[in-house]
C-alpha cells in the first residue's frame, strides 16, 4: 500500500459511507474510466454516467433523509468527487456542480422550498449554479441580471455565462439584483429557477480545452417568470448566501483537482516503472526520484488539508473561508503541475491522445480559474494577514 492509499484510509467514514465509496470505485473502474476518453473525444454529455450514478442513488448522499436523500457526511461526498474526477473529470464536475447549486437551498431555503425542490435532486436531477456574467467574473458583485417583483411572480432579465450544466439542469440557483434595491451589492439576491421556466433560453455552448463532455452554456433570461415562492432568503440577502456557499463548493473543486492530480501521479509512476532508457527503468534515475518525492509530498499534504477542512465542515464549523481558499489554491496549482510533470515523464507518448495524461493536463487547467481564480485566492489569503492600522 502506498503512502497515499494509507492516508485515504485515515478518512473517518461510517460503514454505509464506506460501502457507497466502494460502489463508486467499482463503477469508476468498470465503466466511467473506460468511457472517459470517448466522451472527451466526442464532447457528448455523459448521460450514461449520470444514469449510472443515479443507479447508485449518489445524489442522495448530500440530501437529508427528510427530503428523499440519505444525508451522508461532507467527507464522504468529497471522497466520491475525488474518485469520479480522476476517472472522468467531466462527470466529476457535472455531479459536483449539482451539489454546489443545491447546498445553498438546503442551508438557506424554507421548509416548504426544501420539501418541494430537494426531492427532485435526490431522485437524480441535475442543478446549475449561476453567478458569472460577461462583465462580472472575478468581481461577481458587478452582476447585472435584474429581479423585478411583480405580484406573486418575479420577472428576470439578464444573462449568465460559463454555466456548468447550464442547458441540462432541472434546477438553477440564480444570483441577480433585486431591482427596487438598485445596482449595489446590497441588492444581490438568490432564487431558484425551475427547468422549463417561460423566458429562459440557452445561448452558445463553449468549445473548451478540457472537460469537453461537461456542458458549459450561456443562459438568457427575457422576462423569465418564476413564482415568488422560489426566492431564497430575503431580497438583498444574496451575498449572505453566496459567500457561505463557496465555503462548501471550493473544497469540492479542490477534491476534483486532487482526483485529477492523483490520477496523473499514478499513471506516471506506473509508466516510469516500466519504461527503460540507458539500460535502466526511468524510476531508477535519482533526478526522477527527487521529483517523485516532491510530487508525492505535495499530493499527501494537499489531501491531508482536504480532510482537515472536511472535518471542520462536518463538525459544524462555518468560518472556513480561508481554509477553503488555501485548499482550492494549492490543490489546483498542484493539479496543473502534476499533470504537466506526468506528461513530461511519459516523454513524447505523453503528448499524444492515446494516453490519459494528455487529457488530464487539459482538464487540470480550469481548476486554477473557476470558483475564484488563483490570483483572487492569493489576494484573499494574503489580505487576511494585513493588520489594521490604528
Ligand atoms: C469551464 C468553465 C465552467 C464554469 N462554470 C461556472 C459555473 O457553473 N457557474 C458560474 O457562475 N461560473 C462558472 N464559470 C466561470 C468562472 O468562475 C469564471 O471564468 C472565473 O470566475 C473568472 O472570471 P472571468 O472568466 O470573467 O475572468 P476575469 O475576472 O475577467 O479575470 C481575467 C484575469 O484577470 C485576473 N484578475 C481579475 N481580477 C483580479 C484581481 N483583483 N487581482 C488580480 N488578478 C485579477 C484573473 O485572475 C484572470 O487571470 C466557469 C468557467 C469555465 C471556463
Amino acid at each position: 500500500m502506498t503512502l497515499l492509499q494509507r492516508l485515504e484510509q485515515t478518512v473517518a467514514l461510517g460503514a454505509e459511507e464506506r460501502l457507497l465509496v466502494d460502489s463508486v470505485k467499482r463503477l469508476v473502474g468498470e465503466s466511467i474510466a473506460p468511457r472517459a476518453a470517448g466522451f472527451d473525444a466526442s464532447g457528448e454529455f455523459p448521460w450514461r454516467n449520470v444514469a449510472e450514478l443515479n443507479g447508485l442513488g449518489l445524489n442522495g448522499m448530500f440530501i437529508p433523509e427528510a427530503y428523499g436523500g440519505a444525508g451522508m457526511s461532507y467527507a464522504a461526498y468529497l471522497r466520491c468527487v475525488m474518485e469520479l474526477s480522476g476517472a472522468c473529470a467531466s462527470t466529476g464536475i457535472v455531479w459536483a456542480t449539482t451539489f454546489h447549486a443545491i447546498s445553498p437551498l438546503l442551508e438557506f431555503g424554507t421548509e416548504e422550498q426544501k420539501r418541494r425542490l430537494a426531492p427532485r435532486i435526490a431522485a437524480g436531477g441535475l442543478a446549475a449554479l449561476c453567478i458569472t456574467e460577461p462583465t462580472a467574473g472575478s468581481d461577481a458583485t458587478g452582476m447585472r441580471t435584474r429581479f423585478a417583483p411583480d405580484g406573486d411572480e418575479i420577472a428576470i432579465n439578464g444573462g449568465k455565462t460559463f454555466i456548468t450544466n447550464g442547458d441540462v439542469a432541472d434546477l438553477y440557483l440564480l444570483f441577480g439584483k433585486w431591482a427596487p434595491l438598485g445596482e449595489g451589492k446590497d441588492a444581490i439576491t438568490a432564487l431558484i429557477v425551475e427547468k422549463g421556466a417561460p423566458g429562459l433560453r440557452f445561448g452558445r455552448k463553449e468549445d473548451k480545452m478540457g472537460h469537453r463532455a461537461s456542458s458549459t452554456a450561456v443562459l438568457i433570461f427575457e422576462d423569465c417568470r418564476v413564482p415568488r415562492a422560489n426566492l431564497l432568503g430575503a431580497p438583498g440577502g444574496g451575498l449572505n448566501i453566496l459567500l457561505p456557499s463557496l465555503n462548501k463548493s471550493r473544497p469540492s473543486v479542490a477534491a476534483h483537482a486532487l482526483g485529477i492530480s492523483r490520477a496523473a501521479f499514478e499513471d506516471a509512476v506506473a509508466y516510469i516503472n516500466e519504461r527503460r532508457q540507458s539500460g535502466k527503468r526511468i524510476v531508477e534515475f535519482q533526478g526522477i526520484q527527487f521529483l517523485l518525492a516532491d510530487l508525492a509530498g505535495e499530493q499527501a499534504l494537499c489531501e491531508s488539508w482536504l480532510w482537515h477542512v472536511a472535518r471542520l465542515v462536518d463538525s459544524g464549523e462555518k468560518d472556513v473561508g480561508l481554509e477553503a481558499s488555501l485548499l482550492k489554491l494549492r490543490a489546483s496549482d498542484l493539479a496543473m503541475r502534476m499533470t504537466t510533470e506526468a506528461v513530461q515523464l511519459h516523454g513524447g507518448y505523453g503528448y499524444c491522445k492515446d494516453l490519459r495524461v494528455e487529457r488530464l493536463m487539459r482538464d487540470a487547467k480550469i481548476t486554477q480559474i473557476w470558483e475564484g481564480t488563483n490570483q483572487v485566492h492569493r489576494q484573499l489569503i494574503g489580505r487576511s494577514f494585513m493588520r489594521k492600522r490604528g
